[in-house]
């Protein structure tokens, strides 16, 4: 597999771009090679500049549950750019793509729509402290929310000392307010409400765990965190970026039978195009300006554009009715594959992480002690037999309605193949 065109094309950027990339994890560092530079997309592959086909189980880290360029979406697109690409102004798209949403995820009551992932999280973040007059949030340690200032710990000093950024670029005192948790661990969630509780606005967190490698929540976990903030009047977040319409039609709030009072949406709901959502109680967002005094604005927000491909892929959801069936039992065949030969992974639906460790991954400690030099091996062993997963090992791998029986099995087989090796 020749792959020179990439590496020029590498070279080049990364004279204009920090690491010739514009977001990190695509430089491929963690796995040894150098990035794939993509001419086009269709279904469920990707082909890169040097000709090559991959079936793609990154699938945009999400987005494109449908796979790549599907036909509707891609025809209410180009429909809604002949009309113009952005007016800054209201437009019945809007209306429309909010009552799709109302309707598969009712805590939504209102709702906002935002660029990115981490604006909608930002912004739902804003919105609980403006409405419970309180500063400090929790997180937990591996989840990820984006990369506004305050959300960027994940690894600090321990359970009720303050939080140490991530990043450089992050002045000490963003972060102060921001109290680190462990997933599926009550004790250290509830070891902060007693330490601060009732100054604590909200509580985010990822339902599932996808951006530590997937990690599920426990049985009872989420209804633990539902009681204790509402104990302590403080709103609960849901960040569903990655689960909103993934794990079922009514994201994980459904797919868990756990409502919290905001969520934030983004990937799959922009179809493909920068558009995410936050939104939740109506009280709570009624106090966004400008009927409220939290301030939230974009140039660019409800774009036209984008909100013709939210609604197109929403639509597309809705009418395959065994959709979610039919993920779940191609992603069983690859998770069925990766243990018979003794990967320890963890699934969820359509989502899936193969952990190089003994142990079972629980958090972020545990997703920590996966062999990510293995995870290198697996990623190169794919690359070269045409598969596209992430190059990385706390990432997840997503499987779309587009992958064909065909290239699951032969997935199957190729992921049998590198643990006989
Ligand atoms: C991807 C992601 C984000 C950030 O979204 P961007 O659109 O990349 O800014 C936030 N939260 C979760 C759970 C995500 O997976």
């Amino acid at each position: 597999m020749k792959t020179n065109k990439s590496k020029e094309l590498y070279e080049k950027a990364k004279t204009f771009m920090p690491g010739g990339v514009n977001s990190p994890v695509r430089a491929c560092n963690a796995v040894g090679r150098t990035p794939l530079f993509i001419d086009r997309a269709s279904k469920d592959k990707i082909y890169d500049v040097d000709g090559n086909e991959y079936i793609d189980y990154i699938c945009s880290w999400g987005p494109n549950i449908l796979g790549h360029s599907r036909p509707e979406v891609i025809e209410a697109v180009i429909k809604s750019c002949e009309k113009g690409l952005t007016f800054g102004a209201c437009h019945e798209g809007e209306i429309e793509l909010a009552e799709l949403i109302k309707k598969h995820i009712p805590s939504m009551e209102m709702l906002r729509l935002v660029n990115s992932g981490t604006e909608a999280v930002m912004s739902a973040i804003r919105a609980a402290r403006g409405y419970t007059h309180r500063d400090k949030i929790i997180k937990f340690e591996g989840c990820y929310h984006g990369h506004s200032d305050g959300l960027l710990v994940k690894s600090g000093s321990g359970l009720l000392t303050n939080s140490i950024p991530d990043s450089a670029g992050v002045p000490k005192g963003y972060t102060d307010n921001t109290l680190l948790a462990k997933y599926n661990d009550k004790i250290s969630v509830q070891n902060l409400f007693d330490e601060y509780s009732d100054e604590i606005a909200c509580l985010i967190v990822e339902p599932c765990a996808a951006n530590m490698g997937v990690v599920p929540p426990e049985k009872d976990f989420l209804k633990f965190l539902r009681e204790i903030t509402t104990k302590h009047n403080t709103v609960l977040i849901f960040d569903e970026v990655i689960t909103g319409f993934r794990l079922s039609i009514g994201g994980a709030q459904q797919y868990y039978g756990i409502t919290p009072d905001m969520t934030t949406l983004g990937k799959i709901v922009g179809g493909g195009m920068p558009l995410a959502v936050y939104g939740g109680k109506k009280e709570i967002m009624e106090c966004v300006a400008p009927l409220g005094s939290v301030y939230q604005a974009g140039t660019l927000s409800g774009n036209p554009t984008a909100v013709a491909a939210g609604i197109a892929t929403l639509k597309v959801i809705e009418s395959e009715k065994d959709l979610y069936t039919q993920l779940e039992t191609k992603s069983a065949i690859i998770e069925n594959a990766m243990k018979s030969t003794g990967f320890n992974v963890n699934r969820v639906g359509s989502i899936m992480t193969p952990f190089f460790t003994d142990i079972t991954v629980t958090d972020y400690d545990s997703a920590k002690t996966s062999d990510t030099e293995k995870y290198a091996q697996y990623f190169q062993y794919m690359q070269d037999n045409g598969i596209f997963v992430a190059p990385s090992q706390f990432e997840a791998m997503f499987v779309s309605a587009a992958h064909s029986d065909e290239d699951i099995k032969y997935t199957a087989d190729i992921i049998k193949n590198f643990c006989d090796k």
